[in-house]
């Protein structure tokens, strides 16, 4: 179900329990039993909705031994982990020295002064960019991923996928250092697309990066070979535009059988990206890797009280599951990756960098 279907959905039933026969919402001022009432009615119906599954009622038990880096890695060696899902955000290539090009204080704007954009955001949206390409051309030549490496993090993602213990790979950013490193396609979910294929608007033609590259260098605007008129735009998510539909299609299967999860240089504050870490089992343990603590989850499923995020200081410990290990990713792998006693890979990831 689609997010704007979903918000029809809910208001729909909002309205349907306004017109609950009984007191009326209208006549007399709402008591907190009514507000409860409607809480809990509210709270029921998104409970039926998939993309609010409240999930499983697993027995409570113990799941990691000690909410802590130690405690995860004892997880990963003695529970038969197999199935761990990573999710990142720009935190992972920071130290590949790529730009964060979202940022108008990153200085890649400059150039752009003269194209008298309405707003720096217009670059990457569609409607703009159907009229008028270039600036973004300007612009993806400052950031094509040519002459960017990849970081310890993005190898120690590929290390976990030799070790088999890999389900999927989500990332955020668009920078196919994943690639680079050697991550196979069926692995990768590139949740906001990627510089790696581009399409003609007009009619659909499929390009290559070394096409649509040799186009950007040239500073051309890549117009499509096939009906000559289509700018061919590279695919990744412009603002407005649907995720692309791998995501949706693997992510409703990935992350109900993960055994754990790993986010990492990810603020979580993009959706629907950062509500996927609800989506795993309410057994699963979660460990953030990022330079400061960040809440996850959805804000309207947190407001309603059924998936909340992060909780990094349960009330009980014993049942928490949320780590947060906090510094930089890299350093973070490291340590991992290290105290599984990943040796000669890990000697392999110093080798390669
Ligand atoms: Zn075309």
């Amino acid at each position: 179900m689609k997010k704007a279907e979903v918000k029809e959905e809910i208001d729909n039933e909002k309205d349907s329990v306004d017109n609950q026969p009984g007191p009326s919402s209208t006549d007399e001022p709402k008591g907190e039993v009514d507000g409860d009432f409607e809480m809990d009615k509210i709270r029921k119906f998104l409970t039926n909705l998939k993309i609010f599954d409240t999930g499983d009622k697993l027995p409570k038990k113990q799941i990691l031994n000690e909410l802590t880096l130690d405690g995860i890695v004892e997880f990963i060696k003695k529970s038969g982990c197999k199935k761990i899902i990573t999710m990142v955000g720009a935190g992972i290539s920071t130290s590949a020295g790529i730009p964060d090009f979202r940022s108008p204080s990153s200085g890649l704007y400059h150039n752009l002064s003269k194209y008298k954009l309405p707003h720096p955001q217009a670059i990457f949206e569609l409607e703009f960019f159907k009229e008028n390409p270039e600036p973004f051309f300007v612009l993806a030549k400052e950031l094509l991923p040519e002459g960017f490496k990849p970081t310890l993090s993005h190898y120690f993602v590929r290390l976990l996928w030799e070790k088999g213990l890999l389900l999927r790979h989500y990332t955020q950013n668009i920078d196919t250092l994943e690639r680079v490193a050697g991550l196979p396609d069926d692995k990768l979910v590139e949740a906001h697309g990627t510089f790696h294929t581009g399409h003609c608007l007009k009619c659909r033609s499929l390009y290559d990066f070394t096409w649509i590259k040799n186009k950007v260098v040239e500073g051309t605007i890549p117009k499509c070979e096939k009906c000559i008129e289509g700018v061919v735009k590279p695919d990744i998510v412009f603002f407005g535009e649907m995720l692309p539909e791998r995501f949706h299609q693997l992510s409703d299967c990935d992350f109900d059988q993960a055994d754990l999860l790993i986010i990492m240089g990810s603020s979580l504050v993009v959706q629907p990206f950062a509500s996927l870490v609800d989506r795993v089992k309410t057994n699963c343990p979660r460990l953030l890797i990022n330079m400061e603590k960040v809440s996850g989850g959805d804000r309207l499923s947190r407001m309603f009280g059924i998936r909340q995020g992060f909780d990094f200081n349960p009330d009980d410990p014993e049942f928490g599951r949320d780590v947060a290990w906090i510094g930089d990713c890299d350093t973070g792998c490291q340590l991992l990756a290290d105290k599984m006693g990943w040796g000669v890979s890990h000697l392999t990831i110093k080798f390669i960098l």
